[in-house]
């Protein structure tokens, strides 16, 4: 089988996971700019994360053959100082043209907090300005379909903006309708516990389709597991579907959005 990994913080992972990620059939991993596990004191240390990001982390996958891409943000939960974010907001242009970033995320909002709101509002806008893709972090701690909503009519409020070249990730049943019918794309997230396990992910494709919508395992710093998409395809083999659903599902969905961005390219 072959499928893209859409979003994976691989500076989590060893070496390890990346070799067993592209024995699975792993073609192409995207890593957006997260929380570290730690509030970075400065721009400097963010501007540190975003070199890893675009220049450490494509070189690693490389030695797997695994072409490597990042997004550019400051994530919500370092965003409650406006200061720190603003200083953060203006390395990202530049930035910008390093040759394995695909966009402004993961963006969001993790408390559903005023100054989370107005960073994220800079945000699109920055996104806009620069004609990036988009992709949003929803909060899993606090409430997601208030969070959801304020970021849907953050987004609906840049009248230039198009739906369908941004992806709002960690949806769940109580969102993902919310988003596939505003035009959106919607992610699913697997995680061992918390988000999706691939049962619900499969559940959920059931109920809405599986129209602009991408799986991924988010693989981070905490309990996650990097092999989830493929682990999710076997599961999927088990309940009947084809080998073609899946990799529509899996490769060719990611595929499709991933590649509004000509940077984009999978292994094969
Ligand atoms: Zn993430």
């Amino acid at each position: 089988m072959r499928y893209i990994e859409p979003h994976g913080h691989m500076v989590s992972r060893t070496t390890d996971d990346y070799q067993a990620m592209v024995t699975a059939g792993c073609a192409a991993v995207c890593e957006p700019a997260f929380w570290a596990g730690f509030d970075r004191k400065n721009k400097h240390g963010f501007y540190d994360y975003f070199l890893q990001l675009t220049e450490y982390e494509p070189r690693r996958a490389a030695k797997y053959h695994l072409p490597h891409f990042s997004w550019l943000c400051i994530n919500p939960k370092e965003s409650e100082d406006p200061g720190l974010a603003d200083d953060v907001l203006s390395l990202i242009p530049d930035l910008l043209q390093k040759p394995n970033v695909l966009g402004i995320g993961e963006i969001g909002l993790n408390k559903n907090s005023r100054n989370e709101l107005l960073i994220l509002e800079k945000h699109i806008q920055l996104a806009a300005d620069h004609d990036q893709l988009i992709l949003v972090h929803t909060p899993h701690l606090e409430d997601k379909l208030k969070g959801t909503k304020l970021i849907l009519d953050a987004l609906k409020n840049h009248s230039s903006l198009q739906p369908g070249r941004v992806i709002i990730d960690h949806v769940e049943e109580h969102t993902a309708p919310l988003v596939l019918d505003s035009g959106f794309w919607a992610g699913i997230t697997l995680y061992p516990e918390s988000k999706a396990t691939p049962n619900r992910a499969i559940d959920m494709i059931e109920l809405y389709g599986h129209e602009r919508i991408w799986l991924n395992s988010a693989c981070d710093w905490g309990h996650s597991d990097p092999l989830a998409v493929p682990k999710t395809a076997l599961q999927m083999r088990h309940r009947g579907y084809s080998a073609d659903f899946i990799d529509r599902l899996l490769y060719r969905n990611p595929l499709g959005f991933l590649s509004q961005n000509p940077r984009f390219r999978t292994a094969d």
